[in-house]
């Protein structure tokens, strides 16, 4: 199985930067060692699917409704019909921009999956809970409480452990502490899923870029990574794809 690695633009991008990452991309997507997803804004998920045919698109966030009264939010089957296959759910920035709970996350994945969409899954802690020696204990909890019984069911959910503190900051995680982290997570879905939990792909996310892109993708449990900041120039974020190794541990397909 290859690895998976996911372009987060966050509110950032243009139809210019659609254009030149097609261009970029299918320069080489033949030769690359994995899978990619790219989760652009809503309104530039049409654009990005039709100029990147055979590419997963995702989106980066779903209401758990289908449809109705929400001002401003976006249904998962919207995002279907759009050109997404994936949605990224309970980023730490949603967690903390819109107080989005574990509670809301799980009904998002439930959206999501009626809608045919693969969840991305977010969970980590934040640099208090790191410092106290409670990061996995946050972790696993979030873990627990967001992820629904039926998570394993069509092998399609992913799980991104992405600390807070690491985002945006330039700064990660020891090799050691990423690598405790994932063989907890890979623990906690075993014990809960059984043999389906050993298939969930873990992603690492935060300050992942170029040089350290090999190192990350390297550890055991590490299927693939969530990549901000920089999935948003093409030559960076194809650096960090073709980083990814073939062989990593414990993840599922990508399917489009
Ligand atoms: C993210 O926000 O998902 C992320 C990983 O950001 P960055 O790579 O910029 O730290």
């Amino acid at each position: 199985m290859r690895q998976i690695i996911i372009g987060n633009w966050k509110m950032n991008g243009s139809p210019a930067l659609v254009d030149e990452m097609a261009r970029a991309i299918y320069a080489c997507a033949a030769s690359l060692p994995c899978d990619l997803v790219l989760c652009p804004p809503a309104t530039l998920i049409a654009p990005l699917a039709q100029a990147l045919p055979g590419i997963a698109i995702g989106g980066q966030d779903c209401h758990e409704r289908e449809a109705g009264a929400h001002t401003g939010d976006i249904a998962a089957g919207m995002l279907r019909a759009a050109g997404a296959s994936h949605v990224i759910l309970g980023h730490s920035e949603r967690r903390a921009d819109h107080g989005e709970s574990d509670a809301m996350v799980r009904a998002k994945i439930g959206a999501a999956r009626a809608a045919g969409l693969t969840p991305i899954v977010c969970v980590g802690e934040d640099e208090a809970a790191r410092r106290a020696g409670d990061a996995e204990a946050v972790v696993i909890r979030q873990l627990t409480a967001s992820l629904p019984e039926d998570f394993a069911a069509n092998g399609l959910g992913m799980v991104a452990y992405e600390p807070i503190w690491a985002i945006g900051s330039g700064r990660i995680p020891s090799a050691t502490e990423i690598a405790a982290m994932h063989g907890a997570i890979r623990a906690a879905l075993r014990a809960r899923f059984g043999e389906a939990g050993a298939a969930i792909a873990i992603l690492y996310g935060g300050s992942v870029k170029p040089g350290n892109a090999a190192a990350v993708l390297a550890l055991p449990e590490v299927g693939g990574a969530l990549v901000g900041g920089a999935s948003l120039v093409p030559a960076d974020f194809l650096a960090i794809a073709g980083a990814a190794t073939a062989e990593a541990l414990g993840r599922t397909a990508v399917a489009g």
